[in-house]
């Protein structure tokens, strides 16, 4: 049976929202079903901001970032008003699915949206964050730890010609996977994320005296600490200067920024883009509704919305305890004593 397929791109942008919409398309197209574009994410559905997409509309738009359909935060679909206004444009426009690329947020209110309208419903993880459950990777998130990583390795050249701390704020919301992932893969000397730190400040010993023994075994040199958003209350400039006043060396701060969200999806993303975007329209065929689409150990997968967003989605433990033992200075300090 054809049908009519809507798609939106809403929330924080991530790269590879652009191969998962032609993916959608190229996918649709084959099976004879129309592609219409719902554009500025929920606020395109209120307004009945829409286009037409045709295998045309997204040629060569694999390798960019950003989303040619627009992204943006909505507080009217939130309001009662707003999600009937998004449903009966759903209805004037015949869609009989639509698909929401997006993070937790934009899912919540895709599984809101389903209680009140008949069409099937289908998320597909689009963050950077890579903060939901029901998938190994979100599309956006690889290329996330590139540009930190690429930032910070440009960082150490510097910190290293004056033998500086540098303390570097990275995003993530309120999880810590670009985090761990960009502090590892740079060699960075610390990492501090949601996950790792009930109460930052009374960690702020343990980080002291972090800092003080790693000056004891490297000497003088440069320091990398990664720090995910939102974890220091007033933010990474007011850790460094915490930090700057309790061991007398002066800490600098670095805040990457919207930067993390831009440029062109590394492979990884824009072949796990194409992968769910096709599968998407998949499950659509099937009949399948009210589920995000992901990929565990390379198997696509669909999982409940709620289930996704509810619960917080672990690091890799390894990976965490890598990080912890290879700069467990204080360990290390103890041993060069005995
Ligand atoms: P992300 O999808 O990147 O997590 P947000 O958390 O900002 O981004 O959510 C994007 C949009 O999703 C919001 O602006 C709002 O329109 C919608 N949204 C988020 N949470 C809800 C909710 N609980 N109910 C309805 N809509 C929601």
């Amino acid at each position: 049976m054809k049908k009519t397929i809507a798609v939106i791109t809403s929330g924080g942008d991530a790269p590879g929202m652009n191969a998962c919409i032609r993916a959608i398309v190229l996918t649709a197209n084959r099976f004879g079903h129309q592609v219409i574009g719902f554009k500025h994410g929920y606020n395109g559905l209120i307004e009945n901001e829409k286009v037409l997409l045709s295998p045309f509309d997204v040629q060569h738009t694999i390798q960019l970032g950003g989303t040619i359909l627009k992204s943006a935060r909505c507080l009217a679909f939130t309001t009662d008003k707003g999600l009937i206004a998004a449903v009966e444009n759903l209805n004037k426009n015949e869609v009989d699915a639509l698909v929401v690329i997006g993070g937790d947020g934009s899912l919540r209110g895709l599984d809101r949206l389903q209680k009140h309208w008949d069409g099937q419903v289908i998320g597909v993880p689009g963050t950077i964050d890579n903060d939901l459950n029901g998938t190994d990777n979100t599309i956006g998130y690889q290329t996330a730890i590139d540009t930190a990583l690429d930032s910070i390795d440009k960082l150490r050249d510097t910190a290293d010609a004056f033998e500086r701390i540098f303390l570097v704020e990275v995003m993530g919301r309120h999880a810590g996977f670009i985090a761990l992932a960009s502090a590892v893969a740079s060699g960075a000397e610390q990492a501090l994320f949601p996950e790792s730190i009930d109460d930052p400040h009374t960690e702020l010993e343990s980080i002291v005296q972090h800092v003080e023994c790693l000056r004891q075994v490297k000497g003088k040199s440069s320091i990398i600490m990664v720090i995910a958003e939102h974890l220091w209350p007033g933010g990474v400039s007011d850790l460094a200067e915490t930090l700057t006043n309790q061991i007398g060396i002066e800490c600098r701060p670095c805040i990457l920024g919207h930067i993390q969200r831009g440029g062109a999806p590394v492979a990884y993303d824009r072949i796990l883009a194409t992968k769910l975007g096709s599968y998407a329209v998949e499950i659509i065929n099937e009949g399948q509704s009210g589920v995000m689409v992901g990929e565990i150990n390379n198997r696509q997968c669909a999982h409940k919305l709620n289930y996704v967003y509810s619960e917080q989605k672990e690091l890799d433990p390894y990976l965490v305890k890598i990080q912890q033992n290879l700069f467990d200075v204080v360990q290390c300090l103890n041993l060069s004593k005995k």
